[in-house]
């Protein structure tokens, strides 16, 4: 998905509609609830940063994170990520369920992995039969259309350290995979699965692995470092080198359109900044 900073404006809340005064005003009335309701998930801005941030290419948008400056996107629609949450839940239901059905405890869901000790996260699922980790992707059409083409660098770079994670816990990990589900289709018909070896025969990683991991670190402790200008007051978040990209700017928790314009707080995005290698 593209979008431009116009776009991003225009998507502002609207008021929902209905068939009649009452249900346009009810139908309001709802999705306040939903919106109140994931204004309340856990914030996603902390200094300690997941698996799934940590291979995100833009140094400023990590750098902030680190730095736990305040969200100024206020524009970001939260419906996706409100699906995404539903249906983690319902993905672990069904593997365990799976679990149950057969008698075999094929499926580990849901399991804390450590690939960094400051960065631990929740791996999604281990498949013990394939000796495999898996990341589950809920996506809209233009999201599967990239990871048929070539996952983003932040979904390797997170599958990766769940990886990481499961074998330096001494569980075999030949082989890690996406399952990207078409979230937004009428069926699981164009579920698709991209996957990638860890470890060769010899069960040593994969030096293809190991070349991004080892960037994905190298990135994270210069990121430290600037956020670490930030808290101190030697740099401003615009002070950081920005990798701007449309659909991540578009969830990014600085994107502010408005910034280029006012000078204000927030990251201007795409077509604003200049882009570092
Ligand atoms: S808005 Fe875009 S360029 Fe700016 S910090 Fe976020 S991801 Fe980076």
């Amino acid at each position: 998905m593209s979008v431009s900073p116009e776009e991003f404006m225009s998507a502002a809340p609207k008021a929902a509609t209905g068939s009649s005064a009452w249900a346009a005003r009810y139908a309001s009335d709802i999705r306040r609830a939903w919106l109140e309701h994931a204004a309340q998930a856990p914030r996603t801005l902390q200094q300690h940063l997941g698996p799934s941030e940590l291979g995100v290419e833009c140094d400023r948008q990590v750098a902030g994170k680190m730095a736990a400056l305040p969200e100024t996107n206020h524009v970001v629609d939260p419906w996706p990520s409100i699906r995404g949450r539903a249906l983690h839940s319902e993905a672990e239901d069904v593997f365990d369920a799976d679990n149950a059905r057969t008698g075999v405890l094929r499926w580990l869901t849901e399991h804390r992995v450590t690939p960094h000790p400051e960065h631990p996260g929740t791996a999604d699922l281990y498949d013990a039969v394939e000796q495999a980790v898996v990341d589950h992707k809920f996506l809209g059409t233009s999201s599967m259309a990239k990871v048929r083409k070539t996952p983003p660098r932040k979904y390797r770079g997170q599958l990766l350290l769940y990886g990481l994670g499961y074998y330096l816990e001494g569980l075999p990990v030949k082989r890690v995979a996406i399952a990207a589900y078409p979230a937004t289709a009428g069926s699981l018909d164009g579920l698709y699965v991209w996957d990638q070896r860890f470890t060769g025969p010899d069960g040593e990683i994969a030096p293809e692995v190991v070349e991004l991991l080892t960037e994905i670190f190298t990135d994270t402790e210069r990121r430290k470092r600037q956020a670490e200008e930030i808290t101190s007051g030697r740099a401003r978040l615009n002070d950081i080198p920005a990798s701007p990209d449309n659909d991540e700017c578009y969830f990014c928790p600085f994107y502010r359109p408005q910034a280029a314009k006012d000078g204000g707080t927030g990251c201007p995005g795409p077509g604003k900044v200049a882009a570092v290698s």
